[in-house]
């Protein structure tokens, strides 16, 4: 499953960042999932309750943050309402996804420096 390797990255990543810094193990880790990322936040938080075990994120808890797509004009910067089609009618161009809507991002961790 596509979550599972997410994760497996995820918790790779972060051990690799604990170790450089020292650290004892993980308390906790913030995510940011993106509406569009194509992660599914249920699945993604089961596999990393399986993953996370032997870990140094063994006992740290996964918060996830939801990000709504938005969407705006590259020129006026003007939101586009939800719904709306995805074009700016003042500047006659097509609006752009805004940052973090299609992102899957590590946003925070904490951990135990002795
Ligand atoms: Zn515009």
């Amino acid at each position: 499953m596509h979550e599972y390797s997410l994760v497996q990255s995820l918790v790779e990543r972060v051990e690799a960042e604990a170790r450089k810094r020292g650290a004892l193990s993980v308390h906790k880790l913030t995510v940011r999932i993106g509406e569009l990322s194509g992660v599914d936040p249920e699945l993604f938080q089961t596999a990393y309750d399986t993953f996370r075990e032997g870990t140094l994120c063994a006992r740290a808890p996964l918060l996830l943050e939801r990000v709504a797509a938005t969407w705006s004009c590259p020129r006026c910067g003007a939101r586009i309402p939800r719904g709306e089609p995805l074009h700016c009618g003042a500047c006659d161009v097509p609006a752009r996804l805004d940052e973090g809507g299609d992102a899957l991002m590590l946003n925070g961790i904490e951990m135990e420096v002795p």
